[in-house]
């Protein structure tokens, strides 16, 4: 398969999109670290799955605003399985509101965990991907980081950001055959959108040249494309995928 003997790590693996993710991964031949922060239900609930349709999964907790916490992880992966090929940054939060009302707080939790936290995992991955000369890093921004929101200042700047860190971490890797890129997902069906009320959803269907919201499938097709043989030339670019709400 695809990426048989390759050792791939998710963070936020453990539900959502994530877990497409680890599931498509490891349906492709790759050994899955699924990581969460503080529900190991659902990451077991996802090892499970992966492990039912005869995939290899691992899980590890930490907390990817941490740096300690994520150099002693991504130190004992590195231990266990020998190398780290792919990184998927997928752990995101929202706390939203209208910046006029927005807490500090707020602004710091959403830009730790969805910027500073894909600067931390990206950084310790880099070291045994240096060394093996092979790498793949996506990030998983949002369509609001192209477009903007009311009311999701520090979440668009937040994955606005991560096309800077995108880019930027693509040139300081091409060279060792390292590629970065970011996935945008446009609406995504998950416990999220699952709790909009039927008009709330209408209207969002209506700004959708398809006229539906995508799955979490559709994002780990994306992922699984940049990470295989056929996206290695492929790098710092965003792909978006989103029904073409915005082009
Ligand atoms: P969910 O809320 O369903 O899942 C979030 C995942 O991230 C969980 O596994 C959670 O772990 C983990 N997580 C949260 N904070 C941390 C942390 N500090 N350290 C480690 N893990 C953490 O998210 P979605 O599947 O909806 O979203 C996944 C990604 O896709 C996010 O980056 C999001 O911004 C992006 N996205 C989502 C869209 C959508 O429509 N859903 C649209 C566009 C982008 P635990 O369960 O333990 O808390």
């Amino acid at each position: 398969m695809m990426l048989d003997g390759k050792i791939a790590v998710v963070t936020g693996g453990s539900r959502g999109i994530g877990r497409a993710i680890s599931l498509r991964l490891a349906s492709l031949g790759a050994l899955v670290y699924i990581n969460y922060v503080s529900r190991p239900d659902t990451a077991e609930e996802t090892q499970k799955l992966i492990e039912d349709a005869g995939g290899k999964a691992a899980i590890i907790q930490f907390n990817v605003a941490d740096a300690e916490q994520v150099q002693s992880a991504f130190k004992q992966i590195v231990t266990d399985a020998g190398s780290i090929d792919i990184l998927v940054n997928n752990a995101g939060i929202t706390r939203d509101g209208l910046m006029a009302r927005m807490k500090e707080g707020d602004w710091d939790d959403v830009l730790d965990t969805n910027l500073k936290g894909a600067f931390l995992c990206a950084k310790a991955a880099s070291k045994p991907m240096m060394k093996k000369k092979w790498g793949r890093i996506v990030n998983i921004s949002s369509v609001v980081g192209s477009s903007g929101n009311a009311g999701q200042v520090n979440y668009s700047s937040a994955k606005a950001g991560l096309s800077g860190l995108t880019k930027s971490v693509a040139r300081e890797f091409a060279s060792r055959n390292i590629t970065v890129n970011a996935v945008a997902p446009g609406y995504i069906v998950t416990e999220m959108t699952d709790a909009m009320t039927e008009d709330a959803q209408a209207k969002i269907k209506s700004e959708i040249p398809m006229a539906s919201l995508g799955s979490p499938e559709d994002v780990a097709g994306a992922v699984a494309y940049l990470v295989s043989e056929d996206g290695r030339y492929v790098t710092g670019q965003t792909l978006h995928v989103n029904g073409g709400m915005y082009m």
